[in-house]
């Protein structure tokens, strides 16, 4: 019987395996579908700072395909990365959010603020991402000051030399840079110091389990206060409760993004959002 379920289990293992990758397949063939027809859209997540002022905006690329309905950047960004067509996807990103940024800027909603965008690997590594980043600005008149990058820890652990060289070249620039998704790599806290970087973004996983989880409270303890020590700003994801706002706000944590505050939305629903936020605080 033993044998007889585990050649079942095997048989299912392998037939998801068959199924995701044929998923995979087709997404693949309609991302370049996607990406020549426009189907992408932005969403822009707020992020406050502990004293409840808007310092800036997350670019999230949401995927609206037209017979699967709305795609997860979380699914469709790993295979984008695989095939390159990340490549374009990127550029369209960087355009579309700065030409947003700058519609805001307009109407005075986003005075002080920055624009955040997500950098794929595969970006960070072209020998031409600091030139392509450069004609952007110029195009969109976008402001280097006003954008920030972020990138994950991966991004900066291998070829580490190269990436610092290009971290500085940013700051020269006067973009500024977080590293994301804080704390889920395999990379020590010491090597922070090495690298010339504004902002840590502390992981969603560590925010959630905080409360209850005394190990993940004491991590999130430990970075706040590293980070403090090496003059890097802090931010929190996903913060969902007040429970967590104040546990973070006794830590001294420094800037706050979560479905608490708000959800990403579309650039006119942001738009009358910070209408809003400026009447109250
Ligand atoms: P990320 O950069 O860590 O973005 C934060 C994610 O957390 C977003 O998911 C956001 O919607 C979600 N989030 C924010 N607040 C909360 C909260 O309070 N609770 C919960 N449960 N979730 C929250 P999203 O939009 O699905 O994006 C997933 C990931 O896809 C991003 O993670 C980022 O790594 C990637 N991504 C999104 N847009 C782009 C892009 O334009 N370029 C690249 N290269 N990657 C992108
Ligand atoms: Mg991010
Ligand atoms: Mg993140
Ligand atoms: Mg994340």
């Amino acid at each position: 019987k033993a044998k007889k379920q585990g050649r079942n289990a095997t048989q299912s293992f392998s037939h998801e395996i068959t199924e995701k990758l044929s998923q995979r397949v087709t997404l693949r063939n309609d991302l370049q579908e996607a990406i020549d027809q426009g189907q992408f859209a932005l969403h822009y997540q707020p992020l406050i700072t502990r004293d409840n002022e808007v310092e800036g905006f997350e670019a999230l690329v949401r995927w609206n395909h037209p017979s699967k309905g709305f795609i997860s950047p979380g699914l469709f960004i790993p295979i984008a990365e695989e095939t390159g067509q990340i490549i374009p996807l990127s550029q369209w990103v960087m355009e579309r959010a700065a030409r947003d940024f700058m519609s805001l800027k307009h109407l005075q909603l986003a005075d002080d603020c920055r624009m955040a965008i997500n950098l794929s690997p595969l970006q960070f590594h072209r020998p031409s991402f600091l030139s392509t980043l450069h004609q952007a600005l110029e195009t969109t008149g976008l402001a280097p000051e006003s954008l920030e990058l972020e990138l994950t820890e991966g991004i900066l652990m291998n070829d580490t030399d190269s990436a610092i060289d290009t971290l500085h070249a940013l700051r020269g620039m006067g973009v500024s840079v977080a590293i994301d998704d804080f704390g889920t790599g395999f990379s020590s806290l010491s090597y922070l110091r090495h690298l010339p970087v504004d902002k840590i973004k502390i992981d969603r996983s560590f925010i959630l389990d905080m409360a209850d989880n005394d190990k993940d409270a004491a991590v999130v303890q430990g970075i706040i206060a590293l980070a403090h020590h090496l003059d890097l700003t802090v931010v929190a994801e996903g913060v969902e409760t007040c429970r967590q706002r104040e546990y973070l706000t006794s830590l001294e944590c420094d800037v706050f993004q979560g479905y608490l505050f708000a959800r990403p939305m579309p650039l006119g629903e942001l738009n009358q959002w910070l209408e809003a936020h400026r009447l109250t605080s």
